[in-house]
């Protein structure tokens, strides 16, 4: 089988590994970014929420992707107590899968090449001669390969990274998305307790017209085979009856500390595949583009004279994490505490917070609130932060 030579192989053509490509051939190298789906961005598995912040710097938000404007957020605590928040930030439901195809052709517009419908079984390493991808009937040199294959990456333990996840940091969902007449337009709602979702949450992000992404997070070490689905079927039935009801699928969600190293030798880590996350709100497409955009850039600059030098992959690293890195590791902290709420604190939140008119509050001003009443339970997150 006749190789096909390439400059960097990026490998898994979720956002991140779109914008890799993006930035790597826009830096001058001979591209090319493989995925496994005949085509970009479908199926989606996906809340498809995202801040207007998650965008800058790597790509420029088209008003065509804009499902729905998030004007609320609604909580709603295990005994029902409702608390509605006006959105603090600008943020939206986006339609990703439309998204990546644009995004997918300005790779392409930028000289990427991209491989559809191939999915790679292994990366080796060619003895100080980069590496070599293979899948079943084709075979990819590349001088640096930049792993963004999703959270079910298997082509990083083979290279010697530790990738999995400990039961506390890993959220099993289950996700639809439901047309009903009862969604509530421009809300992102969350229903909390232990009933609904052990150690997670079920959220309901409104997608324009009387559509909605449903789903919810069950944590690992609470979950049972079939748990998620089977939560999210009855929580339909319930808040939405008769719903129509398509694109179920189940998935998981790292809920950890990012991997670290993030390179070793030509092969850098980047996105859900280096378990990029933030580890409160389960939101990763933010950290996806930009994980995407440095890996890029980093590798398309260690090419010195057409060869690609590794210790020069090292400032990837660095510039992840003084930024969202440092981020994730306090959402980390965040959630680690989040965990062990109980019911009737969380109903303790929300009864505080309807007393304080909490349209003039913030999410994170009523939980600062409700701390002051729990100082033990405050002086425990201050020292995971620090
Ligand atoms: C149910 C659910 C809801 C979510 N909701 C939100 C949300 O509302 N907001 C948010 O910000 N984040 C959300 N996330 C997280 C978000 O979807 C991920 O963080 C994001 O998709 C990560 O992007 P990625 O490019 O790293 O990986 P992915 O999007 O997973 O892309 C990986 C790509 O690699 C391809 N691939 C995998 N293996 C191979 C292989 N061997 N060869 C070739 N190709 C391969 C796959 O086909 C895929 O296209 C949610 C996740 C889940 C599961």
């Amino acid at each position: 089988m006749a190789a096909r030579q390439f400059d960097i192989a990026v490998i898994g053509g979720g956002p991140c590994g779109i914008v890799a490509a993006t930035y790597a051939a826009g830096g001058g190298r001979k591209v090319c970014l493989i995925d496994r789906k005949p085509s970009p961005g479908h199926p989606v598995r996906c809340g498809e929420a995202i801040g207007l912040k998650g965008f800058a710097s790597t790509v420029e938000l088209k008003p065509e992707w804009i499902q729905s404007k998030i004007s609320y957020m609604k909580l709603v605590s295990p005994s029902g107590i409702t608390v509605t928040v006006p959105n603090s930030y600008e943020g939206y439901v986006v339609d990703r899968e439309r998204m990546e195809k644009d995004l997918t052709t300005d790779a392409v517009a930028r000289g990427a090449e991209f491989i559809a419908d191939t999915s790679i079984v292994s990366v080796s390493s060619r003895n100080g001669d980069g590496y070599e991808c293979r899948s079943r009937d084709s075979v990819i040199h590349a001088q640096c390969v930049i792993l963004a294959e999703g959270v079910e990456s298997r082509l990083a333990r083979n290279l010697g990274w530790s990738t999995s996840l400990s039961l506390r940091d890993i959220h099993s969902c289950a996700f639809a998305r439901i047309a009903h007449d009862g969604v509530e337009p421009g809300t992102c709602v969350f229903y909390l307790g232990v009933k609904r979702a052990p150690g997670g949450y079920v959220w309901v992000f409104h997608r324009g017209g009387n559509t909605a992404n449903v789903g919810l997070g069950v944590l690992g070490e609470s979950c049972q085979k079939g748990m998620p689905r089977t939560l999210l079927e009855d929580f339909i039935r319930e808040k939405f009856p008769g719903a129509r009801v398509s694109d179920l699928h189940c998935g998981g969600v790292p809920m950890g500390r990012w991997i670290r190293p993030l390179v070793r030798g030509g092969v850098m880590l980047a996105g859900d595949a280096a378990h990029m996350m933030n580890c409160v709100s389960g939101a990763g497409i933010a950290y996806a583009l930009y994980s995407g955009k440095i890996a890029g850039t980093v590798a398309a600059q260690s090419f010195v004279n057409g060869k690609c030098r590794p210790e020069m992959l090292g400032s990837y690293q660095d510039q992840w994490a003084s930024f969202y890195g440092k981020q994730q590791d306090r959402s980390h902290a965040i959630k680690e505490v989040m965990v062990g709420f109980p019911d009737v604190f969380l109903d303790d939140v929300a009864r505080s917070a309807t007393k304080n008119c909490a349209r003039k509050m913030s999410i994170l001003s009523i939980f600062v609130k409700a701390f002051y009443k729990r100082p033990l339970l405050l002086l425990k997150v201050v020292r995971l932060l620090r």
